[in-house]
């Protein structure tokens, strides 16, 4: 029998158990191993023994982005240095680099969820595993190929990019699993599309993550590679690294593990827990992490939990795909409204391009107006523009039931960013 990496725990009392050790070990080991949470912890009046039940976890101050750069390179280290073995690091849109260090027992405890990330895709030592994402000091590659030597299957190492290498592998290694960003995904498909290479290859499973992708997208996917199924795969440089979390066959959610980590699902505003299945920020705090831990570490991605058990039996909890940051959401008469949900509306609506910008204003009688500024197709008609406003503008009032005022302007005439293009402009009076 192949060997399990799921935890041992056969309903949520057996899990809140452990769960509590963990916390109470946390806190315990970041007390007294790591001057930052010794200080953070003395400021709110908390000693490690004030913890005794899981509600406790409300009593302990969060950690921050800002944290770790103030303690780079070394943030949150909690273990004497000659105890770590390994650091790595997350690209930060600005300023300096997250670096996080892991001891031994850290890149054990990773490649053991990495591997049940795995085995929670039906994945078994019979399947070959290209992988397609960086290496180096991003976590992606290592977690990715150790998680799959772990499980036992092969991994074949390919990195990002290479389209020729990628498609000569999938023919003569013939890999059955690709690991690789959705739009790569769909790179490689397309490709695998126009070399009519699709009955030469073995591919079963994509395992794609680190950025939102549309059902639309997923499906086209599948069907150029004609792949039995997807499973996106969550991660955090902080927590690890990719392999927190999967989707399961299912698909109803996204598993995460909840042996390792504590979810708490907040207003980013009040920082109070959000009504159950709405959308907040999600705060992890780890459980065994012993170089750098987390103890309500703000996230800054968006979602919601998912309050009902999964179909397929696994009792481990689930949440939905990441919605967005909440460093972008805006609050707008009285309306929280997060990116992602106009990523959605727009993505539904003809003739239009990606590039969009919301722009706010207060008026001069005292109300909140937003605009919604979009670029046309590339080669759709100027005298459709008023038609394509009135569209959006219904949609996004049916949808995200707030009012605006649509513009529609000229193919390429919004600002391109290689990075992330800022689409966000509040004019509004603080
Ligand atoms: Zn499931």
């Amino acid at each position: 029998m192949q060997k399990t990496f799921m935890p041992p725990f056969k309903n949520l009392d057996e899990l809140n158990k452990h769960q509590l050790k963990g916390l109470q070990w946390t806190v315990g080991h970041a007390y007294s191993g790591s001057p930052f949470y010794k200080k953070r912890l003395d400021q709110v009046g908390v000693k490690p023994k004030d913890v005794h039940t899981l509600d406790d976890l409300k009593s302990l101050p969060f950690t921050t982005a800002d944290d770790l750069r103030e303690g780079y390179p070394m943030p949150l280290l909690s273990v004497p240095e000659s105890e770590v073995v390994r650091i790595h690091a997350s690209s930060g849109t600005t300023g300096k680099k997250k670096v996080l260090a892991y001891t031994q027992k850290d890149i054990d405890d990773w490649l053991h969820i990495f591997a049940r990330c795995y085995e929670m895709a039906g994945l078994t030592p019979k399947d070959r595993v290209q992988i397609a994402v960086g290496y180096g000091i991003w976590t992606a590659g290592f977690g990715f190929q150790l998680g799959c030597e772990k499980l036992g299957a092969m991994a074949i190492p390919v990195g990002p990019g290479n389209i020729d290498m990628q498609c000569q592998f999938l023919v003569d290694l013939q890999s059955t699993v690709m690991c690789c960003t959705a739009s790569m995904a769909l790179l490689m498909a397309e490709e695998i599309n126009r070399r009519n290479l699709r009955d030469k290859i073995a591919l079963k499973k994509v395992i794609y993550g680190s950025e939102r992708s549309s059902e639309a997208m997923r499906q086209r996917i599948k069907e150029l590679m004609g792949l039995e199924d997807m499973f996106d795969i969550t991660g955090m440089t902080e927590l690890y690294g990719p392999g927190t979390g999967l989707d399961c066959p299912k698909h109803e959610g996204i598993h995460y593990w909840a042996d390792n980590y504590i979810l708490e699902i907040l207003d980013p505003d009040t920082l109070k827990p959000v009504p159950a299945g709405e959308v907040g920020e999600m705060i992890v705090t780890t459980l065994c992490k012993e170089a750098a831990p987390l103890i309500r570490y703000r996230t800054r991605d968006l979602t919601r939990l998912i309050d009902h058990p999964c179909s397929c039996g696994n009792i481990l909890p689930m949440h939905d795909r990441i919605l967005g940051r909440s460093d972008d959401m805006l609050i707008y008469r009285a309306v929280n409204i997060y990116p992602g949900q106009i990523d959605e509306v727009l993505s539904a609506v003809p003739d239009i391009s990606c590039e969009y910008q919301v722009i706010l204003d207060r008026g001069d009688d005292g109300r909140d107006y937003m605009t919604l500024r979009l670029e046309c197709c590339q080669d759709s008609d100027a005298s459709k523009y008023p038609e394509i406003a009135k569209k959006v503008a219904e949609e996004i009032k049916k949808q995200i039931m707030v009012s605006c005022q649509v513009e529609v302007v000229d193919y390429c005439s919004l600002p391109r960013s290689e990075r992330k293009s800022k689409r966000v402009f509040d004019n509004r009076p603080e």
